[in-house]
This record gives C-alpha cells, sequence and structure tokens, in this order.
C-alpha cells in the first residue's frame, strides 16, 4: 500500500549534519519511502558508502519530485551545492575544465540527498589523480528474460577468467538487474592503458563463449546473451557505487557480496534501504572486510 509508515521514517534526522526539508515526501510511490527514510539510510550508512564515494569524482542521479517522475544524471556543479560538497577540474575532451563533484564526510552525502539525489556514481579513479584508475567495473547487462541463474553463472566465469590473469574480483548486486565484478587496482596505469585490457578482455571472452556474452552494446547483439559492458573503464565513464540506494522501484542497494553467498542470492535486488539495519552489519562483518580491496597490478598485454 502506498504512503504505509515506516518505523523508520525520518526517525535518526536529528543527528544529521544537514537540514533535511519535506522529510515526509514519499520519493518510491510504490513503497511509500520518504525522502526522509533515504536520508535517514544514507545517515546510517555513511562509513560503507563514504568508503567508495568519497574522494572520487562522483555523478548524481537527482529526482527532486521523486524516482517515478523526472530524474537527471547530473556531472558538474559550480557551486550551489555548497561548500560540503567539493570540487575538482577536470579537462573536457573540448580542452575547458569542469568541475566535478566529490564528496568527503556525511554532510557532503547529505547535502546531496537534500537536493534530491538519491543515487551516487563515481568514475574508476580518485581525484588525487584522475588519470589513473584503481578499479575495474564489469558490468554484466543481461538480456531481458535471461534468467538469474545465467547471469550468476556468468559472473563466475568471469572471475575465473580474471583469476587465471592473477586478478582478483569481487561480486556487487547492482540493485537493479545485474551483476558488477569488480577488480582493485593499484592505479599504476592510465585510462588508455585500462580501457585497452577491458576492452580486449570482453573481446576474448565473448569470441570464446558467444552464446553467453556479447561485447557489443546494441540490443540486438543481446538476444539471449549478456551485454558485458566493459565501457565503464574509459575516463569520464561512472558506475553506481557500493551501498548506493537505486532510483527504482522499492529502493534496492548496490550490494557488495562474496562469491560464497552470491551462489545463494536469487536477484540483484536483495536488499533495499528498509534493510539499513543487516546491511550496515554485513558491511562491518568479517566476510566481507577486505571486499574489493586488493594492491593489484594489470598484467601487460
Ligand atoms: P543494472 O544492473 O540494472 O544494469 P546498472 O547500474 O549496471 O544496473 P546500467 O544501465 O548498466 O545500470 O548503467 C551502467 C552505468 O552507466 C551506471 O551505473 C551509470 O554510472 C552510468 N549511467 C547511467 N545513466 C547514465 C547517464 N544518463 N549518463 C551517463 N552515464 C550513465
Ligand atoms: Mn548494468
Ligand atoms: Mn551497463
Amino acid at each position: 500500500p502506498p504512503s504505509q509508515p515506516s518505523p523508520t521514517r525520518g526517525e535518526g534526522l536529528k543527528e544529521s549534519p544537514v537540514t533535511i526539508t519535506n522529510p515526509d515526501r514519499v520519493i518510491y510511490p510504490e513503497s511509500g519511502i520518504t525522502k526522509g527514510e533515504l536520508a535517514d539510510y544514507y545517515l546510517r550508512l555513511a562509513d560503507p558508502v563514504l568508503q567508495w564515494v568519497a574522494d572520487r569524482p562522483v555523478s548524481l542521479v537527482r529526482c527532486p519530485q521523486g524516482r517515478a517522475k523526472h530524474c537527471f544524471f547530473q556531472k558538474h556543479d559550480a557551486g550551489s551545492f555548497g561548500d560540503a560538497v567539493r570540487h575538482v577540474p577536470i579537462r573536457e575532451k573540448n580542452g575547458h575544465d569542469e568541475p566535478y563533484l566529490y564528496l568527503n564526510d556525511a554532510k557532503g552525502l547529505l547535502t546531496c540527498v537534500q537536493m534530491g539525489a538519491i543515487e551516487f556514481h563515481g568514475w574508476g579513479s580518485k581525484v588525487t589523480d584522475v588519470e589513473k584508475p584503481d578499479r575495474l567495473v564489469f558490468d554484466l547487462d543481461p538480456d531481458e528474460g535471461l534468467g538469474w541463474d545465467e547471469v550468476r553463472a556468468a559472473a563466475e566465469q568471469l572471475r575465473d577468467v580474471l583469476g587465471e590473469m592473477g586478478l582478483a574480483s569481487w561480486p556487487m548486486l547492482s540493485g537493479g538487474k545485474g551483476i558488477h565484478v569488480v577488480v582493485p587496482l593499484d592505479a599504476s596505469r592510465a585510462w588508455p592503458e585500462v580501457k585497452d585490457f577491458a576492452s580486449r578482455f570482453a573481446q576474448a571472452i565473448s569470441e570464446a563463449h558467444p552464446e553467453r556474452f556479447t561485447a557489443n552494446m546494441k540490443k540486438v547483439q543481446r538476444k539471449g546473451r549478456i551485454f558485458l559492458d566493459w565501457l565503464r573503464n574509459q575516463r569520464g565513464a561512472t558506475a553506481v557505487l557500493p551501498y548506493v540506494a537505486r532510483a527504482r522501484p522499492n529502493a534496492p542497494v548496490a550490494a557488495p557480496v562474496t562469491w560464497d553467498e552470491l551462489k545463494h542470492i536469487e536477484s540483484a535486488a536483495r536488499w533495499t534501504i528498509r534493510d539499513a539495519d543487516e546491511l550496515l552489519k554485513r558491511a562491518g562483518s568479517k566476510a566481507l572486510k577486505g571486499w574489493a580491496v586488493a594492491d593489484q597490478r594489470l598484467p601487460d598485454l
């Protein structure tokens, strides 16, 4: 039922470093989740979120009137967010510097939520050196109607092939339809090399297993397959970050999991922001300690 009050509705917001206006505004109409509830989620999960969101250029999915109304993807800002949201100038293809956003504390995070942000998407690099990525993300985008078992098996196959190259990887449920396979890097190589690796890797695996994968983003090529979206791994591209709430029905969360757990998970939207207690506990658990943390260098091509 819409607008059913939830036990956590705006409750912890007294602790918020930012005043959240209109906390009772329903932003997820299908389940009555409010802006206050979303703010409460980000406040509680601030540490795990910031472990991934902090100090990298981020783009926001903002939905000021709620997720079912107009949403937009915001990459830069000249200052309308105030001091808590920081800026890093990044050279665009046209030769001009643009002020990209980055955050480094809960105040910045909550400022964005106050401004209608729901999702936080990050570059693969940190603001200290935006030209050298510290992570690769293989975003598995299944064709509509493809079963979850197939997506899971494909993720495991990527893990195995990466493993043979000496690269450890970790799975993340996107909160939407797919799985992201995350490969932490030592940030020793620049974007062109990293992109080249990702492209060749995706090409090779889709040529070896054409019944399962395509490296081509065209929808017609996807029939019954998974698009291995390697394009997250180029300068300027973003991917949704761990513990971020999605602007999709019922507020699913992009959730880190272990390969072991993945075997028993049935959906990419396994947890929602109403599972904040469990997500917080998981984030601090032994099993997820060290998730996507490894100092590894891409092999020579
Ligand atoms: P799903 O599992 O449903 O595919 P996802 O987060 O992987 O969820 P995609 O549609 O595959 O969603 O998008 C991959 C990434 O592309 C997003 O995480 C985001 O960072 C980026 N992206 C999405 N929308 C835009 C946009 N309008 N402009 C630029 N980049 C975008
Ligand atoms: Mn995807
Ligand atoms: Mn994609």
